[in-house]
């Protein structure tokens, strides 16, 4: 496959560049963490808090078992050894939207840890990225920031459960980060865990990305990169800071350890603010809350009761029904679309079935602005319109009229060919008089083409599909075409 994307490093063929992703991923569960606050749902502000999440003196927090459940699946499904004895951890920091100046996380005994996930890479190749752990923890407020000068802050978000995905720095590409991103949130989402909307912040990622020359064996000064909020950010984000980082290692300088953020307006990354010296966050086993225990029984009952995998969704839909890479991923980007199409091929296996769904039914939603669920055309019509197809019965030209009176009326393909008269004229005694007719009829090109002029065949085959309304069998008008201007 030639290479459709092409990076900065391209350019600096001695450097290499490793990149580790933070994730984090807002739980939703229905209600928060550690009280009973609905999670999620609140619209004005500060209108789903209670003592807990606002963080009052003396309260005790108490842990919501859907978010314990919720990170075995994530554990399971990201290929991690869990941790049967897990623990929460304080971390001390002082910022107005945490009340109680220190977050409930996990630290040293995190929900689980060593697992992977696999990405394709652009030549439709595997590769394992390793997540170094995976831990719990309550997310903050939010403070805003109005244009007077003012500030405010607003407690709902407080408490909300969030798993924190952490990986090796294995990526080595901004292609493969957004890969990672890709393959990651589209986990979550089979999972049912996590809305995976990046834009609302249900699904943030932390980049650090270091450059070193490809000699070196130890990895450079990372830099970290916040909360980008799309996919498209990500990759350019990234390919500034590539190239930001090797232009000062080539200009002798040398790399801060820092956080930036990516300023979309102009295309860079901004200094946020120093990391160099590690924070002392004070970490210490959170007193109000117990071990928490995570027993065979309870692992191998949420086992059984995952849903298939998009990795594994993928491989067996390129197994099952020999589709190409393409058309299985946009199946699998897409689960509702995945279904239809069994559905629809259990019905008609025929390889037409998977074209007309990826090609005309998906171009089709696209125009209408419309979704799946919504759309008057089921599986049925797809395996009849199919069969029509297959049978020669119509033509790709009819087919294609078919469809557009399938959505608006719901009406069967069957029918449709009945009702607009769209039988192909296939009968070659049929087409055989209409080709002879017109031969007869223009008997200037039929010579110039006798003579030699080979384009004048495309003049016949226009005149053929006129006088046949568009029904004529391409295929025998071609055939008897050559057959009587020999
Ligand atoms: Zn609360
Ligand atoms: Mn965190």
């Amino acid at each position: 496959m030639a290479s459709k994307f092409s990076s900065v490093i391209d350019h600096y063929p001695e450097y290499r560049v490793d990149i580790g992703i933070e994730v984090h991923v807002q739980l939703t569960t229905q209600t928060k963490i550690f009280c009973t606050c609905a999670n999620g749902f609140a619209t004005a502000p500060n209108s789903s808090i209670c003592q807990v999440c606002t963080g009052q003196p003396g309260v005790l927090p108490r842990l919501n078992g859907q978010v314990v459940e919720y990170g075995v699946m994530a554990a399971l499904a990201t290929n991690s050894q869990i941790n049967k004895r897990s623990r929460f951890d304080r971390k001390h920091y002082f910022y107005p939207d945490l009340p109680k100046n220190f977050q409930i996380t996990q630290n040293d005994l995190p929900i689980c840890k060593e697992g992977h996930i696999t990405i394709r890479l652009e030549d439709g190749s595997k590769k394992n990225i390793r997540l170094i752990r995976i831990h719990m923890e309550e997310d903050a407020g939010k403070n805003i920031h109005a244009p007077g000068g003012e500030s405010f802050v607003d407690l709902n978000r407080a408490g909300t459960p969030l798993l924190e995905m952490v990986s090796y720095p294995d990526i080595e590409s901004s292609y493969e980060a957004k890969e990672y991103l890709q393959t990651l949130r589209r986990i979550v989402q089979y999972l049912g865990i996590c809305t995976g909307n990046m834009e609302e912040g249900a699904f943030r990622a932390d980049t650090n990305i270091s450059v070193r020359k490809k000699t070196s064996t130890q990895l450079g000064t990372k830099v970290e990169l916040k909360n980008i909020n799309s996919f498209k950010f990500i990759s350019d984000a990234i390919e500034h800071e590539i190239e930001r980082q090797i232009e000062l290692l080539e200009s002798g300088q040398r790399v801060i350890q820092e956080t930036r953020l990516w300023d979309t307006k102009d295309r860079q990354t901004i200094a946020m603010r120093s990391k160099e010296g590690l924070a002392d966050y004070r970490y210490f086993h959170e007193p109000d809350l117990p071990l928490i225990q995570i027993d065979d029984e309870w692992i191998s009952r949420i086992k059984s009761a995952l849903p298939e995998l998009p990795g594994d969704k993928c491989d067996r839909l390129l197994t099952q029904y020999g589709l190409t890479l393409e058309q299985a991923e946009i199946l699998v980007e897409d689960q509702q679309l995945a279904a239809y199409f069994e559905k629809a091929h259990a019905l008609n296996p025929s390889k037409q079935t998977i074209n007309l769904i990826v090609r005309d039914l998906l171009s089709l939603l696209k125009e209408e602005k419309t979704e799946l669920t919504s759309c008057m055309i089921k599986p049925e019509h797809i395996a009849q319109l199919v069969k029509l197809l297959d049978t020669d019965r119509i033509n790709n030209r009819a087919a294609q009229e078919i469809f557009k009176q399938m959505a608006k009326t719901g009406a069967m393909p069957e029918q449709l060919v009945k009702e607009l008269g769209l039988e192909q004229v296939g009968a070659s005694n049929e087409l055989e008089t209409t080709i002879k007719q017109l031969i007869a009829d223009h008997p200037e090109q039929a010579a110039q083409y006798r003579a030699g002029q080979q384009k004048l065949f495309g003049f016949f085959v226009g005149q053929a599909m006129q006088k046949t309304q568009g029904r004529g069998n391409p295929k025998i008008i071609q055939e008897l075409l050559k057959k009587y201007l020999a």
